[in-house]
């Protein structure tokens, strides 16, 4: 059974868009790779931010819904994000955080991995992660972060679940995770080889977690291509859930599913890529609509907010 390559991207729900592209792009110097819209609202911009290639697997989007309510904490949702930082790094990022006005808890460990957890400026749960180098990463020169301890990607996610023991039949047997450990009431599963690990906890004292500003919507996984697409996709209506057809995405193929616990998963394709509609050293520059929007590109800029990069908006960085 060929699973899943390990995780493709995480998708989040912000408030104002401008002040999520200063955190992400001007706290944690990721590349603002994307700027578009969510496909399903042409209202809303969907912002994708990356490595400097943005390497499937490195990728944290968010929808910034900023009119949404607050989430509900609880099961059936993904509660936190990881980011992976280098080795070493996380002095670094404690101060950065801090000059910027986001407060990080104390270094903790998990799993052997030293991290740093902190609620961004919309109250997304993100903890960056040390580990070592070792996945495909290009640093962003444009950058205000050193490429010494810039984040290289998504390490995965902690989710909620009313009863974990269905969510680890599906990881395992229909997605092709493995279980990697356990500890502190969580088990880790991952796909050996491949960057990008759940981490599922059973919270039967919770409520059913409810989508809002600071959450996050969905985990995508990774497939080679639309025909590795398909088998999994056809694993998954075995296994009983419902999936959607494929949906392009334009930048990849992408099916959605929820999972047994009811987290929303999506499968993408690696390919064809963020280069595919624009030079790769203009990345996020301008916005970028797939083409069957291209008709309404006037009234759908209109609507959106501006959108300024953020290195000029944050004191002490030059540009
Ligand atoms: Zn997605």
């Amino acid at each position: 059974m060929q699973g899943v390559n390990g995780v493709h991207h995480i998708t989040a729900i912000a408030g104002p868009a401008q002040e999520n592209l200063d955190f992400y792009a001007g706290v944690l110097g990721m590349r603002l790779v994307k700027r578009s819209v969510n496909q399903d609202d042409p209202t809303t911009y969907h912002l994708f931010y990356a490595d400097a290639e943005g390497h499937p697997g490195s990728d944290l989007t968010f929808f910034p819904w900023a009119q949404m309510a607050p989430p509900r904490p609880g099961y059936g949702l993904a509660m936190e994000v990881g980011l992976e930082v280098p080795q070493g790094s996380l002095d670094f990022w404690g101060q950065r955080l801090q000059r910027y006005g986001t407060r990080p808890g104390p270094v903790q460990t998990r799993f052997g991995q030293q991290l740093l957890a902190f609620s961004d400026p919309h109250g997304l749960n993100v903890a960056l992660v040390e580990a070592p180098a070792g996945r495909p990463f290009t640093p962003w020169d444009g950058s205000p972060v050193p490429h010494a301890q810039q984040v290289r990607g998504l390490h995965g996610a902690q989710i909620w679940e009313r009863d974990a023991s269905a969510t680890r039949q599906f990881l395992t047997t229909v997605l092709g995770f493995e279980e990697l450990g356990a500890e502190g009431g969580w088990t880790r599963f991952g796909v050996p080889g491949a960057a990008g690990v759940v981490d599922v906890r059973d919270a039967p004292e919770a409520r059913r977690g409810a989508w809002g500003v600071g959450s996050v919507h969905h985990l995508a996984w990774r497939v080679d291509n639309e025909a590795h697409q398909a088998r999994v996709r056809a694993r998954v209506e075995s296994a009983g859930a419902q999936a959607t057809p494929m949906i392009d995405r334009f930048w990849f193929k992408s099916v959605y599913f929820k999972e047994p616990g009811g987290v929303l998963f999506e499968l993408a394709t690696d390919g064809p890529g963020f280069a595919v509609d624009e030079d790769a050293a203009h990345l996020g520059e301008t916005l970028v609509l797939p083409p069957w929007l291209e008709a309404h590109r006037g009234s759908i800029a209109q609507a959106l907010p501006p959108l300024n990069l953020p290195v000029e908006n944050l004191p002490g960085v030059q540009p």
